[in-house]
């Protein structure tokens, strides 16, 4: 049989509804404080990703699950919205997944997050799966259950899809998994904790030794790119009047696998990324701020 060709997007994730409390100060235990202002934006890096990956031009489908209520309807309806392809996002019978956000004047943040409908998603369904052999690019990140996500990338592996991981939130991760990526995408403090080393580059490097692409984000000091071992290129960020950074690091990962799902390289697609996120920076939340694809074009030139 002849394999039909790779392409596209998919995004193996989670979906949460942020519920954001502004606080003059981060509570101390025991005591109860009256918030500022309470908001609630779709959010959940899986989401964020494939919005961002979908506005950016990215054939984009997700594979994620909502609980059957409200949360789950305005999730979905953000998907949609955003020309995510969302027929195989699944329903269950337990709440969205949350996040409560309390965010200080000073700008200090605590997160909790009820994971709900995500920690459901513990094995590909067959439709699922054919998607993501399907795909030329798989997109996943660490808030859906690690069995999903393991699955996911060994499946990619096998069918000849680029393997893409955003390590984030930061946690240890099993041999299996790193070894079958083709593309690290990771924060300074997820470079540390998965290089087992508290210099950055130290970190980097060896996490480089190991996966053949590796791509470290430093806020507004831009990105670093390894390829095959070594460093590649340092790529600036845009020197742009950053309002909220939240967000940031999610467009950059979904704007690069767009780039790369297009076959563009590692550089002009970091370069992509980089303005991406730059443009998500200038405005307040994470899924409002995504930019669509002729402003990423506009900024670059
Ligand atoms: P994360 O949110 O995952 O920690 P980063 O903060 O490293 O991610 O941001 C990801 C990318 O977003 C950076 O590599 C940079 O290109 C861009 N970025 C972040 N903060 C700024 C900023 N203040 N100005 C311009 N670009 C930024």
């Amino acid at each position: 049989m002849i394999n039909p060709p790779h392409s596209g997007i998919v995004v193996v994730g989670s979906a949460n509804m942020d519920v954001v409390f502004s606080v003059e100060r981060i509570p101390v235990p025991g005591e109860t404080l009256i918030a500022d202002s309470v908001a609630k934006y779709p959010g959940g890096k899986g989401l964020n990703q494939a919005v961002a990956a979908a506005r950016s031009g990215g054939d984009t489908v997700f594979v994620g699950a909502l609980g059957a209520d409200e949360n789950g309807d305005e999730l979905f309806a953000t998907m949609s919205d955003s020309g995510i392809d969302s027929t195989l996002v699944r329903r269950v019978d337990v709440e969205s997944g949350q996040a409560f956000i309390v965010v200080a004047d000073s700008a200090e943040n605590t997160i909790i997050v009820a994971s709900g409908a995500n920690a459901e998603v513990m094995a590909l369904t067959a439709e699922e799966r054919d998607r993501v052999t399907s795909s030329a690019v798989l997109l996943a990140q660490l808030e859906l259950p690690l069995e999903v996500v393991i699955e996911s990338a060994r499946e990619a592996r096998a069918a000849g899809t680029t393997v893409m991981l955003n390590a984030a939130p930061a946690r240890a991760l099993p041999d299996e998994l790193i070894d079958i990526l083709d593309y690290l995408i990771v924060n300074e403090h997820e470079a540390c904790l998965l290089g087992g080393s508290d210099d950055l580059a130290e970190a980097s490097v060896r996490l480089a030794a190991r996966v053949p692409q590796v791509i470290v984000t430093l806020g507004a000091e831009g990105s670093v790119l390894y390829q095959g071992g070594r460093e590649l290129a340092r790529v600036p960020a845009r020197r742009v009047m950053a309002i909220d950074t939240t967000g940031a690091g999610d467009t950059y990962c979904g704007a690069f696998a767009t780039a790369i799902a297009a076959g563009r390289g590692l550089t002009d697609a970091a370069a992509f990324a980089t303005a991406a996120s730059a443009l998500s920076v200038q405005k307040l939340g994470a899924v409002p701020s995504i930019p669509a694809r002729d402003r990423i074009d506009a900024m670059l030139g």
